[in-house]
């Protein structure tokens, strides 16, 4: 496995306004979009490309495209504030949802919905910002691989070293991509410092 942090002076200001407390719903989703931008572009960055010939107004010249399709899963609920992100930069994804609730006792993940496109051939994006116990990716990477996924990239905000290291010892081929790697889960399984609880923070909840 191997976790890249993006070391990008634009993503530390983003992350920045994600974890003060004082920034709002409407700022908080367009902030988790702009550093979604930068996450999925390093979660694409090793992905094969075809040659194509194209005509500039100009002259004939070699351009490039993506040899694969992209998917994105997004984890519920908090994974919906990475979607566009991936949908502006790569409008032809698809999209998959992983419905998983975590037991707030337990911090077992306990699945409600799963709704999957093809996934065999296709760079599969999972988005999941909190990376915390690694139960809700792990139980996610394990649905994606049963429906055919087999190049895997976990695209989070913030990770704790407990959560990597869950989905180090189960899935050592996935790569995560995220933007800060946090000192420790607090004993409510929050991250800390973290920035809260990603979903009550993109929609307004409590
Ligand atoms: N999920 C969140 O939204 N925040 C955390 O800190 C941990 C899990």
């Amino acid at each position: 496995m191997s976790i890249t942090i993006l070391e990008h002076p634009l993503a530390a200001d983003l992350l920045t306004v994600l974890r003060d407390k004082r920034t709002d719903p409407p700022q908080f989703r367009q902030i988790a979009e702009r550093l979604g931008y930068l996450l999925v572009a390093e979660a694409l960055a090793d992905m094969s490309t075809d040659e194509i010939e194209i005509e500039t107004p100009l002259e004939k010249t070699v351009g490039i495209q993506l040899r694969r399709p992209v998917v994105a899963v997004a984890v519920l609920r908090a994974g919906l504030g990475l979607l566009h992100s991936v949908l502006t930069l790569v409008p032809d994804a698809t999209i998959g949802f992983a419905g998983v609730q975590r037991n707030e006792e337990t911090a077992e993940p306990m699945e409600y919905y799963t709704k999957f496109p093809t996934l065999d051939s296709a760079r599969v994006l999972i988005l999941e910002p909190m990376l915390a116990t690694g139960g809700s990716l792990s139980w996610a990477i394990d649905k994606a691989k049963e429906s055919g996924a087999r190049d895997i990239v976990a695209v989070c905000v913030v990770a704790a070293p407990e959560g990597v290291k869950v989905i180090e010892e189960a899935h050592p081929e996935v790569r995560i991509v995220a933007a800060t790697l946090d000192r420790e889960l607090n004993p409510n399984f929050y991250i800390a410092p973290g920035l809260g609880d990603m979903g009550d923070r993109l929609f307004g909840t409590l």
